[in-house]
């Protein structure tokens, strides 16, 4: 990748180029085929432009744990948030983009549909229990946005209920980012047409039937009233402490690049110095040559 390229792209954030506008929100305002701030021109190129953030990436993520590590107390860490229908690929990027930085800094959590345990207490108690600890990246495949997306959409509870969720999620990420931990939700936006060829390609290949859930013609059934309740989340839930981003999601090149491109500015944004030495650095190389 030239680096041409990449200073070029990097002088518009890619966080500005895919949040979410304030205001009204219809998901049709949003093209899934699109690939804004991609440093190169097609697919070609992305292999070159996701190695070229993963030195970087890694480095910035080994600072964060070790300044955890360093000074408990205040300790940051970063939650993403992944949001999309089935087949929008949050598999893919948590393999791919997460897949970049080391696994023992990563914090992964998926939510299905709650458990009769999980049931029988607040929506938000698995949450809390999942959020990431000091230095770490935590992972969010589906969330707490399930409670105002499938439980909207299926009517699991009544509309008097999930209603007043936008204003306690909002409150919510307001607490979790007070206590050190910076949230990027995004949403990973994937068209009706290209849902229905990776559906197909799931039933079309025996190495991908376990991909596939008889329960997912089910949500794309429902799609326009999934997309109403995307837009919904998307405009009531987008504060400058818990923004959403919306990713493009047909491009799997694009998609995968651009989490790994909004982590990295994510992190490079904390600005998290790497720890000092709790030690005297010259006597203790004293004491190894001593030590021999
Ligand atoms: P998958 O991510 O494909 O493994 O599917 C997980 C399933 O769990 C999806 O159908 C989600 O809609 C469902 N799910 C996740 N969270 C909730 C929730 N809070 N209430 C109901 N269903 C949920
Ligand atoms: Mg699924």
């Amino acid at each position: 990748m030239a680096k041409t390229k990449q200073s070029k792209a990097a002088s518009v954030p890619l966080s500005s180029l895919l949040r979410v506008p304030s205001g009204p929100v219809s998901m049709a305002d949003f093209d899934p085929a699109a690939t804004p701030g991609f440093p190169g021109r097609d697919k070609d190129d992305a292999p070159a432009a996701l190695e070229s953030l993963t030195s970087e990436l890694s480095d910035l993520q080994e600072r964060l744990y070790a300044h955890g590590r360093s000074d408990a107390e205040h300790a940051r860490s970063v939650l993403v948030v992944l949001q999309g229908m089935d087949t929008s690929g949050k598999g893919g990027v948590i393999r791919h983009a997460i897949g970049l930085v080391d696994p023992q800094g990563v914090q992964l959590k998926s939510f299905k549909a709650p458990t009769a345990e999980e049931r029988a207490q607040h929506y938000l108690w698995r949450i809390r229990k999942a959020l990431p600890s000091g230095g770490m990246i935590g992972i969010f495949d589906r969330s707490h946005y399930e409670d105002v997306l499938v439980v909207r959409v299926e009517s699991l509870v009544p509309e008097s209920e999930w209603s007043r969720r936008y204003d306690e999620l909002n409150a919510f990420e307001a607490e979790v980012a007070a206590s050190g931990t910076t949230i990027v939700k995004c949403m990973l936006n994937v068209s009706f047409e290209e849902q229905l060829a990776r559906l197909k390609a799931r039933l079309d290949d025996p190495t991908k039937y376990w991909k596939y859930n008889p329960g997912d013609l089910d949500a794309r059934a429902k799609w326009p009233a999934y997309m109403e309740a995307y837009a919904a989340a998307l405009e009531r839930c987008n504060t400058d402490i818990a923004p959403w981003y919306v990713i493009p999601a047909d491009r799997k090149w694009y998609r995968n690049w651009a989490v790994a491109e909004l982590l990295r500015e994510t992190l490079a944004g904390l600005d998290v110095d790497w720890p000092k030495a709790d030690f005297d650095v010259a006597a203790e190389k004293v004491r190894l040559a001593a030590a021999g």
